[in-house]
């Protein structure tokens, strides 16, 4: 099978959105934005053995591609729209393509993005996807913004993601497995939370190298500090009876790859959050099928720098795990590719 069959067999499919004037078969796209609106744009590489076990289920692959890319505009306040797509494969596997492109299609119609373009090319398994969207002139959301005595918010249920990774590499099964193994390959981009935290939040962001290593660059963008109140943390029933208290705790604060959404709220906006949160599921479930997580206070923030953890009120560390393979488990710092071993 030749590139041209691949890109016309897997990758093109009907485009509903009337704001894709070109798709994919030309040089290049062509895309409508609506007035008064800004483009919001980002990408994602996942590449085998790094972002994905070997093994992993072509149909995974593909969701998480676009799962974490949407995660991005979620945090932004923005709404997706279109996607391009680049792929390398080492060879033109029938099985894996139908896979793939179902997983990623799958997500894709559940949030209307279309597919515009792309590349396709022949070397190590890597998946590139670009996505965009819009969000009102002046409805952004970014990093900025936090100020001292905001209340820190998290949504979900944080190291579950990373509880799953760690139950496909030892193996685990069972339900809790099982469970925690869906929250690791199956992240639900919060566009709906993302798009209702506009004009409330003062700043955000996803959770994509754990709570406590972005909230660090979250402080940093907003020159301030933050406290966590570690007892504030929902706790997860499937992390606590799989791993031990510890575990639970490192997952949670330290673990990767839940793509929740942290944010910021001044004290005075907190009611109009509540009431949004109170008025949404009916019309989330409508757009996406997207129920909204639930909402949590974890903390506050303060003025200086950096973040400090409580326990029962007193200053409190993440123990280490003494376990180097995964950098995410390291409480101080999150996932660096090119961090010295
Ligand atoms: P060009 O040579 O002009 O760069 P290509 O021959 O690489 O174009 O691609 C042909 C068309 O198919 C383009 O519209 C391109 O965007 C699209 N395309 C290529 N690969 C993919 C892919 N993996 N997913 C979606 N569209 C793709
Ligand atoms: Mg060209």
């Amino acid at each position: 099978m030749g590139e041209f069959e691949i890109i016309a067999r897997y990758f093109t499919r009907p485009v509903h959105r009337g704001d894709v004037l070109l798709g994919i078969g030309d040089d290049a796209a062509v895309l409508d934005i609506a007035p008064g609106h800004k483009l919001v744009v980002a990408m994602d590489t996942i590449v085998e053995g790094v972002h994905f076990l070997p093994g992993t289920s072509a149909a995974d692959i593909g969701y998480r591609a676009l799962a974490v890319n949407l995660s991005d505009l979620a945090a932004m306040g923005a709404k997706p729209a279109w996607m391009t797509l680049s792929v390398s494969l080492p060879e033109a596997d029938e099985g894996w393509l139908e896979g793939f492109s179902a997983g990623l299609f799958e997500l894709a119609q559940r949030h209307a993005v279309a597919l515009v373009g792309g590349d396709t090319v022949r070397g190590p398994r890597v998946v590139t996807v670009q996505v965009a969207g819009w969000v009102e002139a002046d409805g952004w959301l970014s990093r900025a913004g936090a100020c001292p005595g905001d209340l820190l918010m998290l949504s979900g249920v944080p190291g579950e993601a990373a509880g799953g990774l760690a139950a496909m590499q030892q193996r685990l099964e069972g339900e809790a497995a099982a469970r925690l193994q869906q929250r690791f390959l199956r992240p639900v981009p919060r566009i709906a939370l993302g798009r209702l935290l506009r004009g409330i939040a003062s700043a955000a962001m996803d959770v994509s190298d754990g709570v406590l290593a972005d909230l660090r660059k979250l402080c940093a963008a907003s020159a301030c500090a933050a406290y966590v109140d570690v007892d504030a943390l929902p706790r997860s029933t499937a992390l606590e009876t799989l791993f031990p208290p510890d575990a639970c705790l490192r997952h949670a604060l330290a673990g990767g790859d839940d793509y929740e959404l942290l944010f910021t709220v001044p004290a005075s906006r907190l009611a109009a959050l509540e009431a949004a949160l109170a008025a949404v599921p009916a019309a989330a479930a409508s757009s996406a099928g997207e129920t909204l997580p639930q909402v949590r206070r974890i903390g506050v923030m303060c003025a200086g720098q950096g973040v400090q953890c409580l326990r029962q009120g007193q200053p409190f560390e993440l123990p280490s795990s003494g376990d180097q393979r995964r950098q995410d488990d390291r409480p101080q710092g999150g996932y660096d590719h090119f961090a010295a071993p």
